[in-house]
């Protein structure tokens, strides 16, 4: 008989923001340890098909997988917090794609003259595309966005009630994550919402086994119990989720609180006790390490940073790597166009994080003509990178009108642009280089190893893409000339063209740019090569005098 396949779902209530991404991932993390084959699954209750069309004001970052799936930021958590597993398109899906599937099977003559119904059409699609993304694991783990009581939520709502009843109580967990707010006035935790968020549960049949309870301080026993006898829960399945300093430290404490040992209880799961050293060690890193510098992120969503948290961890992993705490400053390229420079020379690095459209641009590319010429360690990543090639064109190759096919489409010295084999291809989704592509990394540039060489040590590697626009080839030569060396190149085997990948100035501190996206690669206990390496560099220019090596052409 084929292993019994057990199920967590996760599910949120009072309000959102309250870490049920970083919960769902810490339960990952911890039942990995014990040795499980988890997956987690992220089902998102809007109607977009994914989330690749939604502005990241909107909801935060897109996370980008190998097969090009666009997903929500949860898959981001996962993917740090849960070493083994592979995620693919099927561990993301939305409300959109789940009606898609069902129109179409309609349209096709799928459901043979029935009247096609949320419940049970929709709830089945629901439910397969869960069996469909867990196949081969112990565990799937999956996270309902939203928060209960939303009416966009009750089909995945209902979809679980009846996993529960089809795969029997002993392998279907419910974990709900509720909010237990101190109120100073009245000096006590207040468990009302939590109560009230239950009982809408409890209303669509959803009993929670475990409750998560968010607090800025830990539980004592008896407002547990308290919760628990309102909440028709066992008290020592009422667990605080307190606020920590970093994510990092919330498996650590779920699993002092004994969260992963009472659901290998409950789940009928003999597995063994995690081995949490590694982790510990790491967020020990995180709290104190022994150098400090600030990197200048350099963009447009500056006040939102949820768009940039990948990127935000991956410099938080290259710190770690390096033993250094990374302070972040968001700098608005459109402050630094008004020639608001100040906040440039105050940070140690420059990094311009891939965007999407003109606004800010020029800023963008002040900042970098700065980095440049102050010997300023600098990361450009994806349209970071492409303003870093239009910068360089402009100021050091003598192409004055070098510019983005993005920014002025009819330009004469596009040497950012579409590629000839990307052209015929008008829908905007189609022209996306999305997922990951294979890149050679140069090893060495005029007898002198090349940055590039020396952060990764390979000469094959494969990251993650999301863009349009490319450096033209027909510049290539002119800039190489010039002395910008492109140190990782994408070589496509069916029609021969290559596309740069990194470009880096040998006479520079560090100064990198790539037109994919590192970020998504990088974990905790496996910081990203580029961040441990551009990190370092800020790290050994900042023991010296500060940029000491002004002037560098
Ligand atoms: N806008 C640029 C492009 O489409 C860069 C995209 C990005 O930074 N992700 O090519």
């Amino acid at each position: 008989m084929a292993k019994q396949k057990k199920f967590i779902f996760v599910t949120g209530g009072v309000l959102s923001s309250i870490g049920k991404g970083i919960s769902a991932a810490s339960i990952g993390m911890l039942m990995e340890q014990r040795g499980l084959k988890v997956t987690m699954i992220k089902m998102d209750p809007y109607l977009n098909v994914d989330p690749g069309t939604m502005s990241p004001f909107q909801h935060g970052e897109v996370f980008v997988l190998d097969d090009g799936a666009e997903t929500d930021l949860d898959l981001g958590h996962y993917s740090r917090f849960v070493q083994s597993a592979q995620f693919t398109r099927k561990n993301s899906f939305t409300t959109g794609r789940i009606y898609d599937a069902v129109i179409r099977r309609e349209r096709a003559g799928g459901y043979l003259g029935k009247t096609v119904q949320v419940i049970p059409h929709i709830t089945d699609e629901i439910k397969r595309h869960m069996h469909e993304a867990s196949n081969d694991v112990d565990l799937a783990i999956v996270e309902v966005g939203g928060t209960v009581g939303d009416i966009e939520s009750l089909p995945f709502l209902e979809a679980i009630r009846q996993m529960r009843a089809e795969q029997g109580a002993d392998n279907v967990l419910f974990v709900h994550l509720t909010l237990v707010p101190y109120i100073a006035t009245a000096g006590e935790l207040k468990t009302k919402p939590t109560q009230h968020s239950v009982r809408e549960l409890r209303e669509i049949g959803i009993q929670p086994d475990i409750l998560l309870c968010r607090s800025d301080r830990k539980l004592p026993k008896d407002v547990k119990d308290k919760i628990g006898l309102f909440c028709n829960v066992p008290g020592e399945q009422v667990f605080s989720a307190i606020d920590v300093s970093s994510i990092y430290e919330v498996p650590l404490y779920f699993h002092e609180e004994g969260l992963d040992e009472k659901i290998a209880e409950k789940l009928g799961i003999w597995s063994g006790r995690p081995d949490l050293s590694k982790w510990a060690h790491m967020v020990e890193k995180i709290r104190n390490p022994k150098h400090e510098i600030t990197i200048g992120i350099v963009g447009k969503y500056t006040d939102w940073r949820d768009s940039y948290k990948s990127l935000s961890e991956a410099l938080i992993h290259g710190g770690v790597a390096n033993d250094v705490r990374v302070n972040m400053l968001y700098i608005d390229s459109e402050e630094v166009e008004k020639g608001k420079d100040e906040l440039l020379r105050s940070v140690d690095g420059i990094l311009i994080p891939g965007g999407f459209g003109e606004r800010g641009v020029e800023g963008k590319i002040q900042a970098i003509q700065y980095a440049r010429q102050e010997g300023v360690p600098f990361f450009g990543i994806c349209l970071g990178m492409q303003l870093a090639v239009i910068e360089f064109s402009r100021h050091v190759a003598g192409l004055k009108e070098a510019n983005s096919a993005e920014f002025k489409p009819e330009g004469k010295e596009n040497v950012i642009d579409i590629m000839e084999s990307q052209k015929n291809l008008t829908d905007k989704g189609g022209t996306m280089r999305l997922g990951a592509y294979a890149c050679q990394v140069q090893t060495k540039s005029a007898g002198k190893t090349t940055r590039a060489y020396s952060a990764y040590g390979r000469e094959t590697i494969s990251e993650r893409h999301r863009h349009r626009f490319e450096v033209s080839n027909q510049f290539r030569a002119i800039l190489e000339e010039k002395g910008l060396v492109f140190s990782g190149k994408h070589r496509n085997t069916e029609n021969g063209t290559e596309l740069v990948e990194m470009a880096e100035l040998p006479n520079h501190p560090w100064f990198l740019g790539c037109q994919f996206h590192p970020e998504f690669l990088s974990k905790p206990l496996m910081p990203h090569p580029l961040f441990t390496a551009f990190i370092r560099a800020v790290r050994d220019a900042n023991k010296g005098p500060q940029h000491s090596l002004k002037g560098i052409k």
